[in-house]
């Protein structure tokens, strides 16, 4: 054979291995698109807009990189419903133990009172003032709940409308006058009787927000002291601040004060008639005004909570 026949023989040799291989990698190109094209589709955020002609030149490359974006995605969601059900669990145990203190309550004087308490003057009235105030305990917890878990799943409406933010802390100083004399403590506002304060936001949840920081600072203020209520402002924002003189908060405790049923002093926020639910509720409400609340306290000197509201415009 001629020189010239083995170089034809190497060529067509060579030539069919290339168009071998070139078939071959066309054909893995296109499978390996469909596996990507899978990968993305069941990852549910790429998607492929190009044809199978359109072949990308690193198919392996993109697949592995798809691969580990989906890992990611993955190790993050699991991380978050960990987190979910650790809290959930968390969130029962605390409900469960919550209701359990008055229902057992409850149960106590009943039997008591059915065992024959009920015929000695000197216990049956005043075990059935317990027997209902234990009652009163139950229903602003299951209201209270009620609340934070409508708050939670977002069914939150807000009512939005301009009003006189002044006007409402007059209102809500009002109502709780008695319940502060009880105490002996003032309260009082540093702001004119006749400055227009314009907000824009849900006057019955800003009511709600007023009311609780009002209730603790009376619960946790202490005798002959003082609540004042103030309001500064932003450019936007209004800024009310409810101050007390009373028992003040360690400043350890602060970090997780509106957190649900966190509590500095358990037997002391129950005698109170406290649900541990109250800054909670608050904290939902000024955030779904995108606003912001803050507290800033010494132990055993006072507390000032801030929250802010929109101006109207
Ligand atoms: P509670 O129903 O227990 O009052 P809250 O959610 O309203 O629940 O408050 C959580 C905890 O924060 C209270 O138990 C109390 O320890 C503390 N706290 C709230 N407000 C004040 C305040 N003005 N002064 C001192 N401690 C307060």
């Amino acid at each position: 054979m001629s020189n010239t026949l083995y170089i034809i023989i190497i060529i067509a040799i060579a030539s069919i291995f290339l168009a071998a291989y070139l078939v071959l990698r066309k054909q893995y190109e296109k499978k390996l698109r469909v596996i990507l094209k899978n990968v993305n589709q069941l990852r549910k955020t790429h998607f492929l807009k190009a044809d199978e002609d359109d072949l990308a030149p690193d198919v392996v490359g993109e697949i592995n990189q798809s691969l580990r974006e989906w890992e990611e995605e993955h190790t993050k969601e699991y991380e978050k419903l960990k987190n979910m059900d650790s809290y959930r669990k968390e969130f029962l145990g605390n409900v469960s133990h919550e209701l359990k203190t008055p229902l057992f309550a409850v149960e106590g004087y009943i039997h008591t009172l059915l065992d024959g308490g009920i015929d000695d003057d000197e216990v049956n009235i005043v075990y059935l003032q317990k027997a209902s105030k234990s009652l009163d305990r139950l229903t602003s917890i299951v209201n209270d709940l009620e609340s934070i878990s409508r708050m939670e799943a977002g069914e939150m409406i807000i009512d939005w409308r301009t009003f006189n933010l002044n006007d409402l802390i007059r209102d809500v100083i009002e109502a709780h006058e008695l319940r502060a004399l009880e105490k002996r403590i003032v309260l009082t506002t540093s702001i004119p009787e006749d400055k227009q304060i314009y907000v824009y936001a849900d006057k019955e949840r800003i009511r709600q927000v007023l009311d609780n920081l009002m209730v603790n600072s009376i619960k946790y203020g202490r005798e002959n002291g003082n609540t004042d209520i103030s309001v500064s402002e932003t450019d936007a924002d209004y800024i009310v601040h409810i101050k007390d003189d009373g028992i003040g908060i360690d400043e350890k405790h602060l970090p997780r004060l509106f957190e649900r049923f966190y509590r500095v002093d358990k037997h002391r926020s129950r005698s109170e008639g406290g649900t541990g639910l109250g800054l909670a509720i608050v904290k939902h409400i000024i955030e779904s005004h995108q606003q912001r609340i803050t507290v800033q306290s010494k132990y055993s000197e006072g507390s000032v909570f801030s929250f802010s509201v929109k101006k109207s415009t």
